[in-house]
């Protein structure tokens, strides 16, 4: 079956904005329906999350009780937004 010309190989990716070729792509089901969101945003955001968790954990080894209590609320604070 070709039907490439009727529907390009590409999605919407609400989170960029733009289109992606489709294998890149990844359906996400949210309470408002679904949307379409790149592969590679999905990972930015991971590895972001990750560095900063990282981060964090350096941060509180390096530091005493007190400044480590500061970074994870720092943390929290990151993670809400
Ligand atoms: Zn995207």
């Amino acid at each position: 079956m070709r039907d490439e010309n009727n529907s390009p190989a590409t999605r919407y990716c609400y989170h960029c904005r733009t289109h992606h070729p489709v294998e890149e792509m990844k359906l996400l089901i949210t309470k408002t329906g679904s949307r379409w969101r790149c592969v590679k945003s999905i990972e930015a955001v991971k590895r972001s999350k990750e560095e900063r968790d990282q981060y964090g954990r350096q941060v509180s080894a390096a530091n005493q009780a007190e400044a480590s209590g500061r970074a994870r609320m720092l943390n929290k604070i990151q993670q809400e937004r």
